[in-house]
């Protein structure tokens, strides 16, 4: 399918990989199998550029999700993202690819690597985007706006570029016939002179699970009651392999730091499995878990708004019943159940 009305084919649907401490990100694998479908769609290849340290020899990887050839960049001071040294590296890359459409992961880099990009570049851009639909007529991209309450479907001129930045956790990481062995192609670069440096990057919160790429999510609010109350809600996601979140009500007690807050002013998550404890379910919450695939609500007011958005609804003391559930998924997990 020719794209681009008056230019050249359009070649390469190009995805942007993730890559830090040593590995990729889950959710490039997921933009990558996404890209896949697209490439299939538009009957041409797909392609990665992955900066970073090191990241040469994990790139292969890369092929396990449908990428054909991946341009790679392994330099010691490519280790954090930083726009002004990885924009410059990534639209040089592109202006040898002709790229149908440009994919990342909706992460904060990925975003703020999509914004630079579409400046650069000079393309429009659809952030944290949903689904995406190939057909006759183009790309279209799905993106939920007004805190989720409706839908949004971008779509691009003929001869434009779509930049599109996929929500974690939303996209199939499956397909048939994904596997390929991707190609490596080193792109060497002189090391630039940027104006600012990252020294370092700290991780905070989530439990040492990514919050917005976390499959299980236990959220915590007010009816909490205090910061110590989360050690129960820690124990249950060490039992489930999930990530720690919170309200902002929790968020602004000091009962958790402001990295694991959900919501329209926190991270918007999308997991397998959400279990709102002690949440009211107010619209700015919801804006950021709303499109979870199960949520499991544990409040002891019929009256709250968060129950009637369950698909299961636990009305129960959240300091009777989760110390219980820890126990059943205890039991479970060691085959005593
Ligand atoms: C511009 C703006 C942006 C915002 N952004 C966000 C955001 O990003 N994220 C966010 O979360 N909020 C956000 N808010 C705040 C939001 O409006 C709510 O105030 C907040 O979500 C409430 O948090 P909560 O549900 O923990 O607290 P509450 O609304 O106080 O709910 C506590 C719940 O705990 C239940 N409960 C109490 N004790 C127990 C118990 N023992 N057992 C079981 N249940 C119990 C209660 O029944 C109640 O439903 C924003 C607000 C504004 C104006």
């Amino acid at each position: 399918m020719i794209l681009n009305e008056g230019k050249p084919v359009a070649k390469s649907v190009c995805v942007i990989a993730e890559f830090q401490r040593g590995g990729f990100r889950s959710s490039t694998f997921e933009v990558a199998s996404e890209g896949r479908k697209i490439a299939d769609g538009l009957g041409c290849e797909l392609c990665a550029i992955a900066l970073g340290a090191g990241v040469a020899e994990r790139a292969p990887e890369l092929g396990r999700f449908g990428v054909d050839r991946v341009f790679v960049t392994d330099e010691p001071f490519l280790e954090h993202y930083l726009a002004e040294v990885y924009v410059p590296v990534i639209a040089d890359v592109l202006g040898r690819i002709e790229p149908a459409a440009i994919l990342l992961p909706a992460s904060a880099d990925g975003k703020d690597l999509g914004a630079s990009l579409a400046g650069r570049l000079r393309e429009g851009l659809a952030q944290d985007c949903t689904e995406i639909v190939c057909d006759a007529s183009g790309l279209k991209a799905r993106r939920p706006v007004f805190g989720g309450g409706c839908d949004a479907w971008c779509k691009w001129a003929p001869g434009a570029i779509p930049i599109i930045t996929c929500r974690p956790n939303t996209m199939d990481c499956s397909g048939p016939d994904m596997h390929r062995s991707a190609e490596t192609i080193r792109i060497g670069v002189e090391k630039p002179r940027p104006r600012s440096e990252v020294l370092s990057v700290q991780l905070e919160g989530s439990g040492g699970v990514e919050l917005t790429e976390a499959s299980i999510i236990v959220s915590g609010g007010r009816g909490m009651q205090g910061a110590e109350n989360f050690a129960m809600l820690e124990e249950l996601a060490g039992e489930l392999g999930a990530a720690v979140g919170a309200s902002r009500a929790a968020v602004e007690a000091n009962w958790r730091p402001y990295a694991d807050q959900v919501g329209q002013t926190g991270k918007i998550v999308s997991p397998a499995l959400y279990i709102a404890v002690g949440i009211s379910g107010s619209i700015q919450h919801f804006a950021g878990m709303g499109s979870s695939k199960c949520i499991v609500a544990v409040n002891n007011n019929p009256e709250a708004p968060i129950l009637g958005k369950a698909d299961y609804a636990v009305l129960e003391d959240l300091f009777e019943f989760i110390p219980l559930l820890t126990e059943e998924v205890r039991k479970i997990r060691s085959g005593i159940a």
